[in-house]
């Protein structure tokens, strides 16, 4: 079972933000921002490319009851889904990370040359 089933069977414990019966959302346990929450659908879909339309349209949703359940929803924030090993993806299990708290940078995120690539 991945560590984020894990999670969800409350195998593993969790600092959880929301939960309904198709998401759980918690702190990242190594935060990025003020706010690091994941949110996650609690059936196992292994990244952003196998989600189908359906789920996804309520895991908008439940993102947006996220932001609004942390209070981040007006001044701002980020989200953030890594796909394979270029996204960065480590935990097979699809997750979103929602960042917030603070002004995010933006910058350059390949250790490749962006102009390089269009
Ligand atoms: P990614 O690199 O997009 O796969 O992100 C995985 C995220 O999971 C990282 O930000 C980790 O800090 C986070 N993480 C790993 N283990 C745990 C855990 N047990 N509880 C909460 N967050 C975790």
């Amino acid at each position: 079972m991945c560590l984020f089933c894990k999670i969800i069977n409350k195998e593993i414990p969790a600092n959880i933000i929301l939960e309904d019966s198709n998401f759980i959302a918690f702190h990242d346990i190594n935060p990025k921002a003020p706010v690091h929450i994941l949110a996650i659908p609690k059936i196992h879909v292994d990244s952003f490319n196998e989600i189908s339309s359906e789920l996804m349209a309520k895991m908008t949703t439940f993102i947006q009851d996220v932001a609004k359940e942390v209070n981040i929803e007006k001044s701002g924030y980020r989200v953030i889904t890594n796909v394979g090993d270029n996204g960065g993806q480590e935990v097979k299990h699809l997750h979103f990370h929602i960042l917030g708290g603070a002004r995010l940078k933006w910058g350059h995120f390949a250790d490749a040359d962006p102009q390089g690539h269009f």
